[in-house]
């Protein structure tokens, strides 16, 4: 059976630490790290994320605000909190929660927010160094996660197999490339991959982001192969899953994250871990 990664276990260690490390830099600096969150219009989940996101800020002691916005909110207005926001000392770090109302077309935003302030990783200048091998004032979080919980369950990433399922601008490209400048060979797979079975077979590292709960199974897998489940998905039984059948493949695998419990809450602690990293810049 599997080793189960647990990525609530580190990321409420790496939440402590960096709550710790608040409580010290508040005697040497004049100001705490401040994050701000933007939210426009009503998506039920969006609205949990932005929760759980000021919650972990609050608990480390970070000054966050959050900016709901209403659903009819105009390109312009949004552009003037940026431009707000981007100006505002007391702020480190802008996230810009996605998706947004149809409307408004997030490549419009996303590369108005200062590179400095871009605690998602998402402008072209990040994504650009990324690409580069160079660094970025921050990396996605998501991917960021990923990579902390493979190098802290010593995972080796050089000279392996890496094979990631979805190719989305904040998950499957971003990790794609931390990999490969890490010197895995990384195979990036796609909907419109045929033989995928074959290809994941080959994977020493199997990262799945696809949202489609249970389709990575058993008969994918390589024996010993680390499984990182990307996918979060609500059934109609009200319960998470991810892209992986848990239950069969954690017998295949040598290691695995379950689903809640493994790369979701890394996500948040990356998103943290950003906003402390930009505010240690300036
Ligand atoms: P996305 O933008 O919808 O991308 C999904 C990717 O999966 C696409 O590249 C798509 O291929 C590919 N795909 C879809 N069906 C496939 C199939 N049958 N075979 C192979 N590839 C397939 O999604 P995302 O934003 O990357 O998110 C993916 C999942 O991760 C979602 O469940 C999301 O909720 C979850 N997520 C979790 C976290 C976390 O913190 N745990 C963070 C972000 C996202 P095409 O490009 O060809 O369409």
């Amino acid at each position: 059976m599997a080793t189960i990664i647990d990525g609530k276990a580190s990321a409420d260690k790496i939440l402590e630490n960096i709550k710790q490390k608040v409580s010290e830099l508040e005697k040497s600096r004049d100001r705490k790290p401040g994050l701000s969150v933007i939210l426009v219009g009503e998506d039920s989940a969006s609205s949990v994320y932005v929760k759980n996101k000021e919650k972990k800020a609050n608990y480390v002691g970070f000054n966050s605000s959050v900016y709901k916005l209403p659903e009819t909110t105009t390109k312009d207005e949004l552009l003037a909190l940026i431009e707000k926001l981007n100006k505002d000392d007391a702020v480190d770090g802008i996230l810009l929660q996605l998706p947004l109302p149809k409307h408004l077309n997030p490549s419009d935003f996303l590369d108005k927010i200062d590179p400095k302030k871009d605690v998602d990783g998402f402008h072209p200048v990040n994504s650009g160094r990324l690409l580069n091998n160079e660094k970025p004032y921050a990396v996605p979080c998501t991917p960021k996660g990923i990579i902390r919980l493979l190098e802290e369950y010593n995972i080796q990433i050089e000279g392996k197999n890496a094979v990631v399922i979805g190719r989305s601008n904040i998950v499957g490209k971003p990790v794609s490339m931390l990999l490969l400048n890490k010197n895995a060979t990384v195979t990036v797979a796609h909907s419109k991959t045929k033989n995928l079975s074959e290809i994941t077979k080959k994977a020493d590292i199997l990262i799945s982001a696809t949202g489609h709960a249970g389709m990575v199974t058993a008969d994918m897998v390589k024996k010993g192969a680390a499984v990182i489940d990307v996918g979060i998905i609500r059934g109609n039984d009200g319960k998470l899953r991810g892209d992986a059948d848990f239950d069969t493949v954690k017998d295949i695998a040598g290691a695995i994250t379950p689903v809640p419990g493994g790369v979701g809450p890394m996500t948040i602690a990356m998103l943290i871990t950003n906003t402390l990293e930009l505010y240690m810049l300036r």
